[in-house]
């Protein structure tokens, strides 16, 4: 029997020169790898980096690209404001047009009042009116006219004048001619003649329409029609100061 131990087969020595060697290679192999592990890592730090500043990049950007809208968005607002502007000056002007309109049609409004109180107190000083005066029912409601007398003698109802039915101011219409309120409003004061205008012909004894007894001046009276009424007010008269 030969010893093993002191002298090996030179199989055994073949194998052990592999293992040896094999070995060695699985260590480099290692060793490789770990590199290479390393190499890996130190990459996905790289990229790692790379897509952070890839992602601050792309927020500036995002940032910038808001901004610039932001800005827009801006100057749009300052246009319309100024449209809006543009538009209130406009209005303002309206406005005041409106006002100048509304001041002329009062200053109107005033001068033919003035125009009527003028013309009550010619009347007042005309004579027809003094040989009234003594009495002040009569100042009140007659004091432009004489035939009222006559009326009155033949139980005729008052006369409104054409206007003051269709206004239907006829309480305010007086025998006038002009009346008040055509005064006041400076309207064409017009009555109406009865079919039977003679003095004696008409039998109705409330006729409401003109006749030759109650004396309105021919100018001012015009042949029977229909004449309508307003749906609406009464416009304004005022009492009338004498
Ligand atoms: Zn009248
Ligand atoms: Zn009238
Ligand atoms: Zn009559």
């Amino acid at each position: 029997m030969t010893d093993p131990h002191r002298k090996p087969s030179l199989l055994a020595r073949l194998l052990l020169v592999a293992l040896v060697r094999n070995h060695s290679r699985i260590r480099r192999e290692l060793r490789d790898s770990a590199v290479e592990t390393n190499r890996l890592k130190a990459d996905i730090r790289q990229k790692d980096r790379e897509l952070k500043d890839n992602n601050e990049e792309l927020r500036m950007l995002k940032l910038e690209k808001l901004e610039r809208q932001l800005e827009e968005t801006t100057k749009d607002d300052r246009e319309s404001i100024h449209l809006s502007a543009a538009d209130a000056h406009k209005m303002t002007a309206d406005m005041l047009l409106e006002v100048a309109r509304a001041n002329a049609e009062k200053d109107r409004m005033k001068e033919s009042r003035d125009l009527a109180h003028r013309a009550l107190e010619r009347a007042a000083h005309s004579p027809s009116s003094t040989a009234n005066a003594h009495s002040k029912r009569h100042l009140e409601s007659h004091d432009l006219d004489l035939p009222s007398v006559k009326k009155q003698k033949h139980g005729h109802k008052k006369v409104p004048c054409t206007h003051c039915y269709q206004y239907k101011l006829m309480r305010k219409c007086d025998d006038g001619a002009p009346c008040w309120p055509c005064i006041f409003l400076g309207t064409e004061c017009k009555r109406m003649k009865c079919n039977n205008f003679e003095t004696g012909t008409c039998q109705k004894s409330q006729c409401t329409m003109a006749h030759e007894d109650d004396d309105f001046p021919d100018a001012s009276l015009v042949p029977q029609g229909h004449v309508g009424q307003i749906i609406g007010p009464a416009p304004y008269v005022p009492k009338r100061v004498t």
